[in-house]
């Protein structure tokens, strides 16, 4: 019963990569679409990135940290186990044409979302730059696999453990005034990051696409938790996005729909750990 996990790695301390027989979602999934998956019959629907695909072998692969008290559940199954139901693929695919120089950003977690993008940018014919961020070295996933796939890689981390130190945004803001030629910048990682680098972009006139994590429940437009303001007009980001114009998101908005519920979120996620401390 279920989707069976199939391989599970730790990548980081809280950062897990699971691939899971899923062979229809497979088949149908396209670069910046997501799968909501359930654990069990008690567990609430949580949002993912599809990270990658394999047709052949029937799977699709997924990346995420422990962020609350569902995702913390899921880093605690192995391989053999399953997950009750995985619904997919869900939202708008990206949007990808041939537009010419292509600067894929990606920030902590969201590296992990970046590949299925490079990918297709590169097979339109797209030369693409990517840009990874992250805290520390440890925190730079699937590296290199995205060196492989990009024209060119550059790296930044906060204490400088490796590649230049400081955001990416500073290198972004570096290859603006370089006059490096950019047609499309497309970042997913901490909202913080992608609306730093929706004001660079904004200030360059170079138009720039995001992928937007809000908070979601059924992911089929219903329920309206994934509400968010983009260009004055009410969107939802399960059904209309999750990739929208940076330039036009309300993200002020989105910060504070985001934390609405941090509270209730530390509440579960401490329940969990003392049951587990009961287990012990
Ligand atoms: P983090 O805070 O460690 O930041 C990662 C990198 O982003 C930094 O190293 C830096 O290069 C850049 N960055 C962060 N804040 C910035 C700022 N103010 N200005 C310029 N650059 C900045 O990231 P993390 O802790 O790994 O991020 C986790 C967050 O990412 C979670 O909130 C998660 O929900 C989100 N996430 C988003 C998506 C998405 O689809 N947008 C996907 C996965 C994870």
């Amino acid at each position: 019963m279920g989707f069976k996990i199939l391989r599970k790695e730790q990548l980081a301390s809280n950062i897990h990569f699971i691939e899971v027989d899923a062979p229809r979602i497979a088949k149908a999934a396209k670069p910046g679409q997501f799968v909501v998956l359930r654990i069990n019959e008690n567990g609430e629907r949580i949002p993912l990135t599809i990270a990658d695909k394999n047709i052949k072998n029937g799977t699709i692969e997924i990346i995420f940290q422990e962020a609350g008290a569902s995702t913390t559940i899921l880093s605690k199954l192995k391989a053999g186990d399953s997950i009750l139901n995985i619904l997919g693929p869900l939202g708008e695919p990206s949007h990808i044409e041939n537009i010419g120089s292509v600067v894929v950003i990606g920030g902590g977690v969201g590296i992990a979302e970046i590949f299925p993008a490079i990918k297709e940018y590169k097979a339109k014919g797209n030369k693409v730059t990517a840009i990874i961020g992250a805290r520390n070295k440890q925190l730079l996933l699937t590296e290199e696999k995205i060196k492989n796939m990009a024209d060119e890689l550059l790296i930044a981390t906060d204490d400088g453990s490796y590649g230049r130190k400081g955001f990416v945004t500073d290198i972004l803001k570096e290859m603006i005034e370089d006059k490096k030629e950019i047609n499309l910048v497309y970042a997913v990682g901490p909202v913080p990051m992608m609306e730093a680098v929706s004001n660079v972009t904004k200030a360059a006139k170079i138009k720039t696409m995001v992928s937007l994590n809000t908070l979601m429940l059924d992911a089929t437009g219903m329920c309206g938790v994934c509400r968010i303001t983009v260009g004055g007009q009410i969107k939802f980001a399960c059904v209309d996005g999750p990739e929208f114009d940076a330039h036009l998101v309300d993200f002020k908005e989105l910060k504070t729909r985001l934390s609405t519920y941090r509270d209730k979120e530390k509440e579960a996620i401490d329940h969990i750990c003392s049951l587990d401390k009961i287990k012990e």
